[in-house]
């Protein structure tokens, strides 16, 4: 048995790349934002994406990264808009509706906990019809800090006061493992299939699911 359900309380879910495919985001920065620019800026795609990464890279880790509206300035494109074009791409991963589904039958409090700006948040939702499974939705934007930034946690508890000894947290984010680690978070697990289309990733430092059957046994 992965977790001791009997243990935990509340439960804080991660959206992209733990309960949603990561394929969305990545196809959406890594090529469809590229196209775009360089059809706005008459570049080849190569040449987008060249002058696109670093730029990305700069910003990993800030709330920024997450703001559509940043992006929409910085690169002088409907970056939610784009976004909406392409949200045919928006999946739930594997397994991930069953375990909600068990969760929602059980006593534990399920909080959605994202850096997903609201506009994104608000897209996701409305395809994947998740929303229900929740007893509150958070978005960092709405704290100040991201979830990589260990001043994020204490924020949140303050909001939504939960103990630390019974609550787990799941997400595909290496970076804001550690920062709830800091924070005193008992319960870590990580996503080893957080894009459906690439390989499994090897995690060291966290017990990771490949799926969401791995977690659903004794809950
Ligand atoms: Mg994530």
């Amino acid at each position: 048995m992965m977790i001791d359900w009997k243990k935990i309380d509340t439960v804080l879910l991660d959206m992209d790349g733990t309960l949603l495919d990561l394929n969305f985001d990545n196809h959406f920065w890594k090529e469809f934002v590229p196209l775009k620019y360089a059809q706005q800026k008459d570049l080849s795609l190569d040449a987008a994406k060249q002058a696109l990464e670093p730029q990305f890279k700069s910003m990993e880790g800030t709330l920024e990264w997450y703001c559509l509206d940043y992006w929409s300035e910085v690169l002088q494109l409907d970056i939610a808009g784009l976004k909406a074009e392409i949200s045919g791409l928006i999946a739930v991963l594997p397994h991930v509706t069953e375990f909600l589904e068990k969760l929602q039958q059980s006593s534990q409090r399920v909080l959605l906990v994202t850096n997903a700006h609201r506009d994104s948040l608000g897209l996701k939702m409305g395809k994947t019809c998740l929303q229900p499974f929740f007893d509150g939705i958070i978005s960092s934007h709405d704290l100040g800090f991201p979830k990589e930034n260990t001043d994020f946690w204490p924020l949140l508890q303050q909001q939504q006061t939960f103990d630390k000894n019974t609550t787990l947290l799941i997400d595909d984010s290496l970076a804001v493992l550690n920062s709830a680690k800091q924070f005193g978070i008992a319960h870590l697990i990580s996503v080893s299939k957080p894009d459906s289309r690439q390989p499994k990733k090897t995690v060291i430092d966290y017990r990771a699911i490949e799926d969401f059957r791995e977690l659903m046994i004794g809950l």
